[in-house]
C-alpha cells in the first residue's frame, strides 16, 4: 500500500458522458477518474495506480475483478448464439440452466425465476407481479407497498416511491403507487401500518434483510422474523430485495433470506448473479405467487424486458456460482464478516468516527459524526490507494469482493485510520 495521501491526476476530456447519481458541474470542473482494469480486490486507473476496492464497484464484484473464466465464458456464448428472447415459448440452455439453478439455491422451494436485466428491473417486477398476484386471486383492492425508512429499491418508479430515502424521491412529484414507509428497525410500526392502511389494501412490504445503500444496517435481533410473521397475519406478501444481500454477500448462505430463517413470497436480485461482469436479475417467486400464472392457458403476467434471461448473461451468471462454489466463496463471505468487525472496530475510537457497523456478512460502514465530511474522506482515502464512497448519511461503504484476504482488510482499515487523521 502507497503511505501517504497522493492524489490521482483526473482527466477532464469528459465529452457527452453523463454520470449516473453525480453532480455533473461539479465532476465537470474537478475532472473524473477514469479505471481501465480490475485484479482480485483491485482496480487501477488509467495511469495505472493501484486502488484496493473497499465497495467491489457498487456491491456487486463478489468474485472480484479480471476474471478471464467469465470473459471465456461470455465470448464462448457470444460467439454461439449472443441472446435470443424468452418471450413467449422461445428457450435458451444457458437461461434455462441457470433459472434451475437459482430455484435449487432459492430460500423456498419450488421457485420459479422470472429473469431482469438488473436490480431496479426486479424490484418493478416483484411489486407490479405484487399486484397481478392479488388480482388473480381475486382481492385487487390489495394494492398499497410499504416500504422502510433508509430503504434503497433501485430507481424505477415503484422503486424509487418505496424506499425510505427522501433526497431520492425529492424533485419527481407524485411517483407511482401509493406507498406507505415505516421505521426501519420496528415490526410493531410495521404491523401498526398494516392497521392504518387496513390489511385489505396492502399487497406487499418490501424489505433488504441487511439494508445497503441506506448506509448498511443490520437487522435488530428478531426483527426480520416479526415482519415475516406480520407479512403471514395480515396476509401481506413478504418481499426480500437480496440485489445487495443475494449471492452470498452475507456469509455463509447463498441468501440473507436462508440466514435468517425467512420464507419469501419474492426475492428481487441482481449485482452478485454474474458479479457485475454482465447486467443481469432475477426474481425468485414462491409458488404461491407463481402459481396462478402458471395454472391454465389464458392467464400470464404481461411483463418482461428484451435482456430478461439473455444467453450471455446467464452464461456469465453460470460460471460467476461456479466460481463460488468452487474456491468456497460463501465461507470466504462468512471470514469477512469477523475480519471486517475485526479490524475496523478501533476506527470506533477514531474521534471524526460515530459509530462503525459490521459484524453481518461481508458489509461494513464506518459512519462518520460530521456528514458533510464524507466527501473529502473519500478523496483522502482514494489518495491513499482504496476505494471506496458514501452511503447513508455519511457513512463510509466497504463491501469487499469475497477474494479479499485478511491483510488487504488490515491495509484497508490501516488506510480508513490514516485518512481520516488527515482530516482533523
Ligand atoms: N435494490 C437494492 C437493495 C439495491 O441496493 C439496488 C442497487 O444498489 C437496487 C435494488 C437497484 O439495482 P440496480 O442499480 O441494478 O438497478
Amino acid at each position: 500500500m502507497v503511505r501517504g495521501i497522493q492524489h490521482p491526476t483526473k482527466g477532464t476530456d469528459m465529452g457527452a458522458l453523463w454520470h449516473p447519481f453525480s453532480d455533473m458541474a461539479a465532476v465537470e470542473r474537478d475532472g473524473e477518474l477514469v479505471l481501465a482494469r480490475g485484479e482480485g480486490a483491485y482496480v487501477f486507473d488509467e495511469s495505472g495506480r493501484r486502488y484496493l476496492d473497499a465497495t467491489a464497484g457498487l456491491w456487486y464484484a463478489n468474485v472480484g475483478h479480471g476474471r478471464t473464466e467469465l470473459a471465456e465464458a461470455a465470448a464462448r456464448q457470444m460467439s454461439t448464439l449472443a441472446a435470443y428472447s424468452n418471450f413467449g415459448d422461445n428457450a435458451t440452455r444457458p437461461t434455462n440452466d441457470l433459472a434451475e439453478r437459482l430455484a435449487g439455491i432459492a430460500p423456498v422451494a419450488g421457485s420459479r425465476v422470472f429473469f431482469t436485466s438488473g436490480g431496479s428491473d426486479s424490484v418493478e417486477t416483484a411489486a407490479k407481479l405484487a399486484r397481478r398476484y392479488w388480482v388473480e386471486v381475486g382481492r385487487p383492492e390489495k394494492t398499497v407497498m410499504v416500504g422502510r425508512q433508509k430503504a434503497y429499491h433501485g430507481m424505477h418508479y415503484a422503486g424509487t416511491a418505496l424506499a425510505g430515502i427522501p433526497g431520492n424521491r425529492e424533485g419527481y412529484g407524485e411517483l407511482g403507487p401509493r406507498t406507505e414507509t415505516v421505521e426501519w428497525d420496528s415490526a410493531d410500526a410495521l404491523r401498526a401500518a398494516f392497521e392504518e392502511v387496513g390489511p385489505d389494501r396492502v399487497a406487499a412490504f418490501f424489505c433488504e434483510p441487511v439494508i445497503g445503500a441506506g448506509g448498511v444496517y443490520a437487522p435488530p435481533e428478531g426483527y426480520l422474523t416479526e415482519v415475516r410473521k406480520a407479512c403471514t397475519e395480515y396476509d401481506v406478501l413478504f418481499v426480500a430485495d437480496e440485489v445487495v444481500t443475494g449471492y452470498g454477500r452475507i456469509g455463509g448462505s447463498w441468501f440473507a433470506s436462508t440466514r435468517y430463517g425467512l420464507e419469501p413470497d419474492m426475492v428481487t436480485t441482481a449485482k452478485g448473479l454474474t458479479s457485475g461482469y454482465l447486467p443481469m436479475g432475477a426474481v425468485l417467486v414462491a409458488p404461491r405467487v407463481a402459481e396462478p400464472f402458471f395454472r391454465e392457458p389464458g392467464t400470464w403476467l404481461r411483463h418482461g424486458y428484451t435482456y430478461s434471461g439473455h444467453a450471455t448473461a446467464a452464461a456469465v451468471a453460470l460460471a460467476n456460482l461456479d466460481i463460488v462454489e468452487r474456491e468456497g466463496l460463501l465461507d470466504e463471505a462468512a471470514r469477512l464478516e469477523a475480519t471486517l468487525a475485526a479490524e475496523l472496530a478501533a476506527l470506533a475510537d477514531h474521534e471524526l468516527v460515530a459509530e462503525v457497523r459490521a459484524g453481518t456478512g461481508a458489509v461494513a460502514a464506518v459512519q462518520l459524526a460530521d456528514a458533510t465530511l464524507a466527501p473529502r474522506a473519500v478523496l483522502a482515502l482514494r489518495g491513499l490507494g482504496v476505494a471506496t464512497r458514501a452511503v447513508g448519511a455519511g457513512a463510509l461503504q466497504v463491501s469487499p469482493a469475497f477474494v479479499m484476504t485478511d491483510e488487504q482488510v488490515a491495509d484497508l482499515a490501516a488506510a480508513f485510520g490514516e485518512a481520516l487523521d488527515s482530516l482533523q
